[in-house]
Protein backbone atom coordinates (compact mmCIF):
# COMPACT_ATOMS: atom_id res chain seq x y z
CA UNK A 1 0.00 0.00 0.00
CA UNK A 2 1.81 3.35 -0.71
CA UNK A 3 1.44 5.75 1.85
CA UNK A 4 -1.06 8.62 2.19
CA UNK A 5 -0.15 12.26 3.50
CA UNK A 6 -2.98 13.29 5.09
CA UNK A 7 -3.59 17.43 5.14
CA UNK A 8 -6.23 17.73 7.82
CA UNK A 9 -7.37 19.84 10.90
CA UNK A 10 -9.71 21.49 8.75
CA UNK A 11 -11.74 21.17 10.83
CA UNK A 12 -10.87 17.93 13.07
CA UNK A 13 -14.49 16.92 12.58
CA UNK A 14 -13.83 15.72 9.38
CA UNK A 15 -10.25 14.85 9.13
CA UNK A 16 -10.97 12.18 12.08
CA UNK A 17 -14.21 10.61 9.78
CA UNK A 18 -11.66 10.44 7.15
CA UNK A 19 -9.12 8.80 9.58
CA UNK A 20 -12.13 6.16 10.40
CA UNK A 21 -13.10 5.68 6.65
CA UNK A 22 -9.32 5.19 4.93
CA UNK A 23 -9.63 2.38 7.89
CA UNK A 24 -12.15 0.65 7.26
CA UNK A 25 -12.29 0.57 3.49
CA UNK A 26 -8.69 -0.81 3.61
CA UNK A 27 -9.70 -3.27 5.75
CA UNK A 28 -12.56 -4.13 3.77
CA UNK A 29 -10.40 -4.45 0.81
CA UNK A 30 -7.44 -6.24 2.33
CA UNK A 31 -9.27 -8.09 5.29
CA UNK A 32 -8.16 -9.01 8.80
CA UNK A 33 -6.08 -6.82 10.72
CA UNK A 34 -4.97 -4.82 7.58
CA UNK A 35 -4.86 -1.03 8.08
CA UNK A 36 -4.28 2.54 6.42
CA UNK A 37 -0.82 3.38 5.63
CA UNK A 38 -0.68 7.18 6.12
CA UNK A 39 0.70 9.93 8.16
CA UNK A 40 -1.21 13.09 9.42
CA UNK A 41 -0.33 16.90 9.51
CA UNK A 42 -3.13 18.07 11.72
CA UNK A 43 -3.13 22.21 11.34
CA UNK A 44 -4.57 24.58 13.75
CA UNK A 45 -8.07 25.52 12.09
CA UNK A 46 -8.45 28.64 13.77
CA UNK A 47 -4.77 30.19 12.21
CA UNK A 48 -6.49 29.20 8.84
CA UNK A 49 -10.44 30.22 9.07
CA UNK A 50 -8.77 33.71 9.95
CA UNK A 51 -6.41 33.66 7.12
CA UNK A 52 -9.88 33.06 5.18
CA UNK A 53 -11.81 35.33 6.53
CA UNK A 54 -9.07 38.13 5.55
CA UNK A 55 -8.62 36.79 1.86
CA UNK A 56 -4.55 36.18 3.07
CA UNK A 57 -4.71 32.27 0.42
CA UNK A 58 -1.29 32.73 -0.12
CA UNK A 59 -0.33 32.69 3.24
CA UNK A 60 -2.35 30.20 4.49
CA UNK A 61 -1.25 28.36 1.39
CA UNK A 62 2.23 28.43 2.78
CA UNK A 63 0.91 26.56 6.12
CA UNK A 64 -0.14 23.53 3.83
CA UNK A 65 2.58 23.61 1.70
CA UNK A 66 5.32 23.57 4.96
CA UNK A 67 2.70 20.59 5.88
CA UNK A 68 3.02 18.73 2.28
CA UNK A 69 6.61 19.04 2.65
CA UNK A 70 7.24 17.59 6.20
CA UNK A 71 4.49 14.71 4.97
CA UNK A 72 6.91 14.00 2.06
CA UNK A 73 9.92 13.91 4.61
CA UNK A 74 8.15 11.44 6.66
CA UNK A 75 6.90 9.06 3.60
CA UNK A 76 4.07 10.28 2.42
CA UNK A 77 3.53 9.04 -1.44
CA UNK A 78 0.38 10.64 -2.17
CA UNK A 79 -1.22 13.46 -0.58
CA UNK A 80 -4.74 14.58 0.57
CA UNK A 81 -5.89 18.22 1.24
CA UNK A 82 -8.66 17.12 3.40
CA UNK A 83 -10.85 20.09 2.79
CA UNK A 84 -12.59 21.35 -0.14
CA UNK A 85 -12.24 24.58 0.79
CA UNK A 86 -8.55 25.05 0.91
CA UNK A 87 -8.24 23.53 -2.55
CA UNK A 88 -8.23 27.53 -3.57
CA UNK A 89 -4.48 26.70 -2.45
CA UNK A 90 -4.27 23.18 -4.10
CA UNK A 91 -1.60 24.56 -6.78
CA UNK A 92 0.74 26.28 -4.25
CA UNK A 93 0.61 22.96 -1.69
CA UNK A 94 1.25 20.47 -4.59
CA UNK A 95 4.24 22.33 -6.06
CA UNK A 96 5.76 22.25 -2.65
CA UNK A 97 6.18 18.31 -2.79
CA UNK A 98 7.59 16.07 -5.08
CA UNK A 99 4.13 13.24 -5.10
CA UNK A 100 1.39 13.64 -6.45
CA UNK A 101 -1.71 15.53 -4.62
CA UNK A 102 -5.53 13.87 -5.20
CA UNK A 103 -7.25 16.62 -6.11
CA UNK A 104 -10.70 16.41 -4.27
CA UNK A 105 -13.04 17.99 -7.03
CA UNK A 106 -11.88 15.46 -9.46
CA UNK A 107 -12.66 12.68 -7.13
CA UNK A 108 -16.24 13.90 -6.49
CA UNK A 109 -16.28 14.82 -10.34
CA UNK A 110 -15.73 11.09 -11.20
CA UNK A 111 -18.23 10.03 -9.03
CA UNK A 112 -20.93 12.18 -10.11
CA UNK A 113 -20.56 11.12 -14.11
CA UNK A 114 -19.80 7.45 -12.63
CA UNK A 115 -23.66 8.09 -11.77
CA UNK A 116 -24.68 9.34 -14.84
CA UNK A 117 -25.21 12.93 -13.70
CA UNK A 118 -24.33 16.12 -15.23
CA UNK A 119 -26.42 19.29 -13.51
CA UNK A 120 -25.42 19.16 -10.17
CA UNK A 121 -26.38 21.65 -7.06
CA UNK A 122 -23.11 22.95 -4.96
CA UNK A 123 -23.20 23.04 -1.04
CA UNK A 124 -19.91 24.63 0.63
CA UNK A 125 -18.63 26.87 2.21
CA UNK A 126 -19.38 30.72 0.24
CA UNK A 127 -15.73 30.58 -0.77
CA UNK A 128 -16.63 27.00 -2.45
CA UNK A 129 -19.87 27.89 -3.79
CA UNK A 130 -18.62 31.17 -5.41
CA UNK A 131 -14.95 31.06 -5.74
CA UNK A 132 -13.99 29.56 -9.42
CA UNK A 133 -10.82 27.40 -8.07
CA UNK A 134 -14.04 24.53 -6.99
CA UNK A 135 -17.02 25.30 -9.56
CA UNK A 136 -14.60 25.43 -12.34
CA UNK A 137 -12.66 22.40 -11.75
CA UNK A 138 -16.41 20.80 -11.91
CA UNK A 139 -17.39 22.44 -15.07
CA UNK A 140 -13.91 21.25 -16.43
CA UNK A 141 -14.96 17.65 -15.79
CA UNK A 142 -17.90 18.44 -17.41
CA UNK A 143 -20.39 19.45 -14.63
CA UNK A 144 -23.28 21.87 -14.89
CA UNK A 145 -23.10 23.20 -11.68
CA UNK A 146 -25.98 25.44 -9.88
CA UNK A 147 -25.11 26.87 -6.26
CA UNK A 148 -27.93 28.11 -3.68
CA UNK A 149 -29.01 31.78 -3.75
CA UNK A 150 -27.62 34.37 -1.90
CA UNK A 151 -29.80 34.15 1.33
CA UNK A 152 -29.26 29.78 1.00
CA UNK A 153 -25.12 29.98 0.49
CA UNK A 154 -25.27 32.69 3.84
CA UNK A 155 -27.17 29.46 5.69
CA UNK A 156 -25.27 27.27 4.66
CA UNK A 157 -21.47 28.41 5.25
CA UNK A 158 -22.59 29.97 8.70
CA UNK A 159 -23.65 26.57 9.60
CA UNK A 160 -20.42 24.78 8.36
CA UNK A 161 -18.20 27.47 10.51
CA UNK A 162 -20.51 28.10 13.71
CA UNK A 163 -21.97 24.35 14.37
CA UNK A 164 -20.43 21.32 11.87
CA UNK A 165 -16.71 22.28 12.45
CA UNK A 166 -17.40 22.86 16.10
CA UNK A 167 -18.80 19.18 16.41
CA UNK A 168 -22.19 20.61 16.76
CA UNK A 169 -25.22 19.08 14.88
CA UNK A 170 -28.56 20.57 14.88
CA UNK A 171 -31.98 19.41 14.18
CA UNK A 172 -33.03 22.49 12.85
CA UNK A 173 -29.91 23.13 10.78
CA UNK A 174 -30.35 19.87 9.02
CA UNK A 175 -34.37 21.34 7.94
CA UNK A 176 -32.96 24.48 6.66
CA UNK A 177 -30.24 22.78 4.51
CA UNK A 178 -32.88 19.59 3.70
CA UNK A 179 -34.78 23.56 1.83
CA UNK A 180 -32.06 24.46 0.17
CA UNK A 181 -31.38 21.64 -1.20
CA UNK A 182 -35.49 21.27 -2.22
CA UNK A 183 -34.46 24.97 -4.05
CA UNK A 184 -31.79 23.47 -6.26
CA UNK A 185 -33.75 20.46 -7.22
CA UNK A 186 -36.53 22.97 -8.16
CA UNK A 187 -33.74 24.67 -9.97
CA UNK A 188 -32.72 20.98 -12.06
CA UNK A 189 -30.32 19.71 -9.74
CA UNK A 190 -30.11 15.97 -10.44
CA UNK A 191 -27.67 15.65 -7.20
CA UNK A 192 -25.90 17.54 -4.78
CA UNK A 193 -22.61 17.65 -4.08
CA UNK A 194 -22.04 17.70 -0.21
CA UNK A 195 -18.89 20.02 -0.77
CA UNK A 196 -17.47 20.80 2.51
CA UNK A 197 -16.39 17.51 4.66
CA UNK A 198 -18.39 18.40 7.67
CA UNK A 199 -21.71 18.84 5.58
CA UNK A 200 -21.88 14.51 5.46
CA UNK A 201 -22.06 14.93 9.07
CA UNK A 202 -25.42 16.53 8.99
CA UNK A 203 -26.63 15.61 5.71
CA UNK A 204 -27.37 11.74 4.41
CA UNK A 205 -29.30 10.51 1.55
CA UNK A 206 -32.57 10.36 3.31
CA UNK A 207 -32.25 14.51 3.58
CA UNK A 208 -32.76 14.29 -0.81
CA UNK A 209 -35.01 13.57 -3.00
CA UNK A 210 -31.84 13.38 -5.14
CA UNK A 211 -28.61 11.09 -4.79
CA UNK A 212 -26.38 13.14 -2.26
CA UNK A 213 -22.13 13.10 -3.11
CA UNK A 214 -20.30 13.41 0.39
CA UNK A 215 -16.97 14.62 -0.49
CA UNK A 216 -14.63 13.23 2.86
CA UNK A 217 -15.72 9.39 1.52
CA UNK A 218 -15.44 10.20 -2.02
CA UNK A 219 -12.20 11.30 -1.34
CA UNK A 220 -11.34 8.49 0.89
CA UNK A 221 -12.70 5.95 -1.21
CA UNK A 222 -10.75 7.42 -4.41
CA UNK A 223 -7.25 7.38 -2.00
CA UNK A 224 -7.85 4.13 -1.06
CA UNK A 225 -8.14 3.16 -4.72
CA UNK A 226 -5.09 4.90 -5.98
CA UNK A 227 -3.09 3.58 -2.80
CA UNK A 228 -3.89 -0.02 -3.04
CA UNK A 229 -3.93 0.06 -7.01
CA UNK A 230 -0.93 -2.44 -7.39
CA UNK A 231 -2.86 -4.55 -5.05
CA UNK A 232 -5.44 -5.82 -7.31
N1 LIG B 1 -14.02 21.35 5.77
C1 LIG B 1 -14.67 22.36 5.04
C2 LIG B 1 -14.54 22.15 3.54
O1 LIG B 1 -14.49 21.03 3.11
C3 LIG B 1 -14.62 23.75 5.50
C4 LIG B 1 -13.55 24.13 6.44
C5 LIG B 1 -12.49 24.88 5.72
O2 LIG B 1 -12.67 26.05 5.52
O3 LIG B 1 -11.49 24.28 5.33
O4 LIG B 1 -14.56 23.08 2.78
Amino acid sequence: MRTLGLIGGMSWESTAEYYRRLNELTRERLGGLHSAQLVLYSVDFAAIEQLQAEGRWTEAGEILAGAARSLEAAGAELLLICTNTMHRVADQVAAAASVPLLHLADATAGAVRSAGLRRIGLLGTAFTMEQDFYRGRLEANGLDVVVPDAAGRALVHRVIYEELCLGIVREESRAAYRRVIEELVAAGAEGVILGCTEIELLIGPQDSPVPVFPTARLHAEAAIDAALADED
